[in-house]
């Protein structure tokens, strides 16, 4: 049962071939066998999942319907939910519980979810490895010497462990895309505004949303049609009318254009991965779909005015832990401002310090105009290069990550190798675009090859279509690690 994609599962329970509670008892038995190994998860809600699936099995028998009723799926550990720990995998809000759910989580449980528990990241979002998790690193179901991907490499791993169903994950510079990459499933990054990000602890909040990580794009557009939408909470989220994505998949792909950027095939990439997305776009070739070259004359400057905007964004948004209104609190000082230092010194780890410290630093006087504002001018050409790129195609083709996924510990000690690597994703946040990772092929060590698909703003249509018929056409994404 644990196997099953969300809408097996869906299919399970409507046709009585087991309830609710006996998947999510599978689901649980399933993590008791592997989370030893994979470590994906921060904390399990296992009593409350029981009680919501019975509740489940009630309205099924009941004869009640809703998009997710009865189906376990994890939360990354930023996403709040009332009377669980909300702990961004950071010391510092180790115990903290948040009063109310997100919206997302709201929105998930009015669906009928059972929700199994939260998934470990980077602290406070911020890396591409889940080494910079306070708890534990998580390790990659296909290599366990591997790392998962960042930061949302818990809700990823998951997913790919088959310990849920599906998963939420969110994406400041890739954090959906790439961990969905480097452990074989799918992920989307909605376009931002299209998901509330109410109740989704802040990183940078010009460029965090939330998305789903599935093992189907037809699972990701069913999330999709449950977490999208206006919320009156979020002022950034759009009201844009939300379609019904479930439809999109039934579109045609003969005739769009798929835009291909030289800039996402530079000389870092490795080889096999190019080899397998040159194969992807073959395939979609293959579907009808006609080619274009664009250009994205700006890529090369993404990563630098990435890390400006979004350490700008985290110093400001990371000001708020302070020891006083809520987390930990440094015992050991005796006047307030010892007592904000060594909260915020024993409290926050390295990455999330260093950032903190970058981004006050080009927010500062004397450097404000020289980096951030520049950084900001810098995003608008980038998003002007996508406008100008959209007006020849439908969508871009691209490469996920440079790499597959990597070994623990081999990028921890050079930040800026990390930093790096994220060259590809990082561009569709600084736009607002949407973006999705769907699996593409394997390295010949067996490693999860990502295949990246960016659209038009509020148009994740078109990728989730042109996904759906990608997986139609392939197996990849039919394949799971053995554990
Ligand atoms: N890897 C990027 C970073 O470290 C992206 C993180 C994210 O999307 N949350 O900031």
């Amino acid at each position: 049962m644990h196997q099953a994609t969300l809408l097996q599962a869906k299919d399970g329970l409507k046709q009585k071939k087991f309830s609710s509670q006996e998947l999510t008892e599978a689901v649980f038995k399933r993590i008791d066998a592997v989370e030893d190994k994979v470590q994906a998860f921060v904390h399990l809600t296992r009593e409350s999942a029981m009680q919501e699936a019975k509740e489940a099995d009630k309205k099924i028998a009941a004869g009640e319907d809703a998009p997710l009723l009865g189906i376990p799926l994890a939360l990354k550990d930023l996403i709040c939910t009332e009377g669980a720990r909300t702990t961004c995998a950071s010391k510092i809000l180790d115990q903290f519980v948040s009063p109310y759910d997100a919206t997302v989580v709201k929105q998930l449980k009015a669906a009928g979810a059972v929700i199994v528990g939260k998934t470990n990241m980077d602290e406070f979002a911020m890396g591409s490895s889940n080494e910079n998790s306070w708890h534990h690193p998580t390790l990659n179901p296909w290599a366990l010497n591997r790392v998962p991907g960042g930061s949302s490499g818990g809700s990823a791993a998951a997913v790919a462990a088959e310990e849920c169903i599906a998963s939420l994950g969110s994406d400041t510079g890739g954090s959906i895309r790439q961990p969905a990459s480097f452990c074989g499933i799918t992920g989307m990054k909605p376009t931002y505004g299209r998901v509330s990000r109410f109740g989704l602890v802040a990183f940078a909040s010009s460029l965090d949303q939330i998305g789903p990580m599935t093992k189907t794009v037809e699972d990701a557009a069913l999330l999709m049609n449950v977490i999208g939408g206006k919320d009156p909470l979020d002022s950034t989220s759009a009201d844009v009318a939300l379609p019904d994505f479930m439809l999109a998949l039934k579109n045609q792909v003969k005739g769009l254009k798929m835009g291909i950027a030289k800039e996402y095939f530079t000389s870092g990439i490795a080889p096999e991965v190019a080899k397998s997305v040159e194969a992807a776009i073959k395939t979609l070739e293959s579907l009808g779909m006609e080619k274009v070259e664009v250009s994205l004359p700006h890529t090369e400057y993404a990563v630098a005015t990435y890390y400006i905007l979004a350490c700008a964004e985290a110093s400001t948004n990371l000001s708020r832990y302070d020891g006083v209104r809520y987390g930990y609190r440094s015992e050991s000082s005796d006047n307030l401002k010892d007592m904000y230092l060594n909260t915020r010194s024993e409290g926050f780890g390295e990455e999330v310090k260093r950032r903190i410290i970058l981004g006050t630093f080009v927010l500062s006087s004397g450097y404000y105009d020289a980096y951030y504002l520049k950084g900001q001018k810098v995003r608008t050409l980038i998003k002007q290069d996508f406008e100008a790129a959209y007006k020849q195609c439908d969508l871009i083709v691209a490469p996920t990550s440079p790499l597959p996924a990597f070994q623990l510990g081999e990028k921890m000690d050079d930040p800026l190798q990390m930093y790096l690597a994220d060259i590809y994703t990082i561009s569709a946040n600084l736009a607002g675009i949407p973006a999705m990772s769907i699996p593409c092929g394997f390295t010949g060590d067996n490693l999860p090859i990502g295949l990246q698909l960016m659209g038009r703003h509020f148009d994740e249509e078109t990728l989730l279509t042109v996904g759906h018929h990608f997986q139609q056409a392939t197996d990849f994404h039919k394949n799971f690690a053995s554990l």
